[in-house]
């Protein structure tokens, strides 16, 4: 039975539809309509398509819908709507579900166009949102009131790696009635615990490590059935953030090696942490897997591994830091994270750029800070690049 299948035989087997030609590859399905067989299967269709009918590729694919029940079956929720990009996610998730009057909470360490959606969209439209220092329980307590309708958090914040207590945050959001809304992109599917600790609603950028060769935007909104159809779909679908079919095939074919690929990266970001945790032309090794981490207890309380994203504070500042980059030949610099390319960003000058000194100083984003992403290449090669970019300095 599929609901006994362990996570590596549901990421390669669940969802899976065929043809009447029973083809191994998942089919990509590249068409935007379906033909009905009479003007009564057509009606009777729009009153309520089954769940191999099909209308419009906005609304629906074949391709697409493979990726949904994929994915919803690893995270452990009902339901999937899956979206053109990650940001397409987190603005339908939180959209779809607000007014005009309504109180959000949102964690301050955000991505920064997560941020410009809970700081300037959501407003623009009369929802009232306040932040709060997402790993100090007591400003989450202080801010969540009757009419919060929900609460948004990313798990692992970008770029600075805190760690925000999903199962006390969502106790509190639920005695108001605030539903739990976490961007779980650096846990990632097979990291994180998000669903069992109580979050209501999962985002993943599936761009990240869902895809993890760099070859496609996606994202996808996770959640009960209730939920992803009565409320997300009926705005996604009308306002046409929907993941093409040739996406959801690609993402398809990334998810059967999601396992594999993230175990190995983790590993390799662990030894690299460890690796370079005490030099002295580091300020600071920033992982969760370190003992050093604030949050490294509630890492290994809730998450299966620390991650593959960690970060280091160069002494020098930027100047440092960019001669450190410089320096680099195997990892790239650029700003995508969960490649199988190991990848270097400087976030104050590209990622985080946007904001203002005060609120960089605030979110830990400091003049030296380079964001590695492993990836898969070999261990021993990547510390040896690390270490030409020190010497660099
Ligand atoms: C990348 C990212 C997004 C946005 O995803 P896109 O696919 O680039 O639109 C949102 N949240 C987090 C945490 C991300 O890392």
């Amino acid at each position: 039975m599929a609901e006994d299948w362990k996570l590596r035989t549901k990421l390669v087997h669940e969802g899976s539809r065929r043809s009447q030609y029973g083809e191994m590859a998942e089919a990509i399905f590249l068409t935007q309509g379906f033909a009905y067989d009479s003007a009564e299967q057509a009606e009777a269709r729009f009153i309520q398509s089954g769940p191999d009918e099909f209308i419009y590729a906005r609304y629906g694919n074949p391709t697409v819908r493979m990726f949904e029940e994929r994915i919803a079956a690893v995270e452990g929720t009902e339901d999937a709507f899956a979206t053109a990009s990650g940001m397409a996610a987190v603005n339908g998730a939180l959209v779809s579900m607000l007014k005009a009057g309504d109180h959000v909470v949102s964690a301050r360490a955000l991505f920064g166009s997560c941020l410009y959606i809970l700081e300037d969209v959501l407003g623009r439209f009369g929802v009232e949102v306040s932040f709060v220092d997402g790993t100090d329980l007591d400003q989450w307590r202080a801010a969540v009131r009757p009419g919060t309708k929900a609460v948004f958090l990313e798990s692992m914040s970008n770029p600075t790696l805190e760690l925000i207590d999903i199962g006390a945050v969502a106790e509190i959001a639920h005695a108001a009635g605030a539903l739990v809304v976490v961007d779980n992109v650096f846990a990632t599917p097979v990291f994180s615990r998000a669903v069992a600790l109580g979050a209501d609603v999962v985002i993943y950028s599936t761009t990240k490590h869902i895809d993890g060769q760099g070859r496609a935007l996606g994202g996808v909104i996770c959640g009960r059935r209730e939920h992803i159809r009565k409320v997300v779909e009926p705005y996604m679908k009308h306002t046409g953030g929907s993941m093409s079919p040739f996406t959801a095939w690609l993402m398809l074919n990334g998810m059967q090696t999601l396992d594999l690929r993230c175990r190995a990266m983790a590993e390799s970001a662990g030894r690299v942490a460890a690796a370079l945790e005490g030099d002295a032309r580091l300020a600071r090794v920033i992982y969760p897997g370190l003992a050093s981490h604030p949050q490294h207890a509630l890492a290994q309380a809730t998450l299966n591994a620390p991650g593959t994203m960690l970060a280091i504070d160069v002494k020098g500042g930027k100047e440092a830091a960019f001669r450190l980059l410089d320096a680099l030949e195997i990892w790239k610099i650029s700003n995508n994270l969960g490649d199988a390319k190991s990848i270097a960003t400087h976030p104050a000058t590209t990622t985080h750029q946007r904001l203002p000194e005060a609120q960089k100083a605030q979110l830990g984003i400091t003049p030296g800070l380079i964001r590695l992403s492993v990836g898969l290449e070999d261990t021993g090669d990547l510390l040896a690049d690390l270490q030409r970019g020190l010497a660099a300095i």
